[in-house]
């Protein structure tokens, strides 16, 4: 069944907060960053621990900036109505799996069939 326009409003109501939410975090981390650096540790051990943070934070900034590309991405999506089509088999996916993750481009078949084939390769 197709998503009814009601059902699409919301999801996008639902993507925009999220991406709001993100990039609030993402500016208010930034700025902690910039303070940090005017700042001297003169233990050895605390600024080891301060860069360990750091790169933790910053990978923390990759996987957002990703998912907030993922959000802009599924809003298109919901413009064009092209939002909860699966792109590898153009079939439908299921309400329950974009209510769980809405970014999501694959029905849950070809997701499994992308991670199988993963694994595959991995192996
Ligand atoms: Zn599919």
């Amino acid at each position: 069944m197709p998503l009814t326009k009601k059902q699409l409003a919301e999801f996008e109501k639902q993507l925009i907060a999220w991406r709001d939410e993100l990039e609030m975090g993402q500016s208010e981390n930034i700025h902690a960053l910039q303070e940090q650096d005017q700042y001297t540790y003169p233990d050895p051990a605390d600024q080891a621990t301060i860069e360990a943070d750091r790169s933790f934070d910053l990978r923390i900034k990759d996987r957002e900036r990703k998912l907030i590309r993922k959000i802009n991405q599924a809003l298109e999506r919901i413009k064009n109505g092209e939002f909860g089509i699966c792109e590898s088999c153009g079939g439908r996916i299921s309400i329950k799996r974009l209510q769980a993750r809405p970014v999501t481009t694959l029905c849950i078949d070809c997701k499994q069939q992308q991670e199988q084939e993963e694994r595959t390769r991995v192996d």
